[in-house]
């Protein structure tokens, strides 16, 4: 039976919601259920899934994390670099991304050395706590600091971007109602 169940996919994210739900279990848009299959009951879903997306992208504000380092030393006498302290910088409300442009932040970064960059991305939604998903990002050749950014990919992701505006590589994309 399971393998000829329709599957119910939600008409905002697109995710898979189980039969039976209520909501979606990604971005909590409700389950419709109309009577008769006409294109008039097709347009209105679809119109108030434009909208409930439409609010929830403007009240998502999406950023990084930055560690920041300081060097301590040992019992052993020895230097080592230790976590200090995590900043979370916003990049603004994710309706205000573009998919042509990327949203640099405006500070560089020291180059590290491994050839990848580990970065954090969060997102946030009203007054809930932030979720926070790690991605890493091939490094451009070149020299000097390196500047991170955001772009817009598709409805509903966002790929982050590491070097600056004329030479850099972004990373895979990254729903952000899934993060
Ligand atoms: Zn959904």
């Amino acid at each position: 039976m399971a393998d000829t169940a329709v599957k119910m996919r939600c008409e905002v994210c697109g995710a898979e919601i189980a039969e039976g739900s209520g909501s979606c279990p990604v971005c909590g848009f409700p389950v419709i259920y109309q009577i008769g299959g006409d294109a008039a009951a097709a347009e209105n879903l679809k119109r108030a899934a434009d909208e409930y997306r439409s609010q929830l992208f403007t009240s998502l504000e999406v950023g990084f994390v930055a560690y920041s380092h300081k060097v301590v030393t040992g019992e052993d006498g020895k230097d080592a670099l230790r976590l200090d302290h995590e900043d979370k910088i916003s990049l603004g409300s994710y309706s205000k991304f573009d998919e042509e442009e990327i949203h640099w932040y405006p500070e560089g970064f020291l180059r590290p050395l491994t050839p990848e960059l580990e970065c954090s991305v969060f997102v946030r939604r009203g007054s809930e706590a932030e979720r926070v998903r790690k991605v890493s990002v091939p490094l451009p050749q070149g020299a000097g600091d390196i500047h991170i950014g955001m772009m817009r990919s598709g409805t509903g992701a966002v790929r982050v971007c590491i070097g600056n505006a004329q030479d850099y590589n972004c990373s895979e994309e990254i729903p952000v109602l899934q993060i």
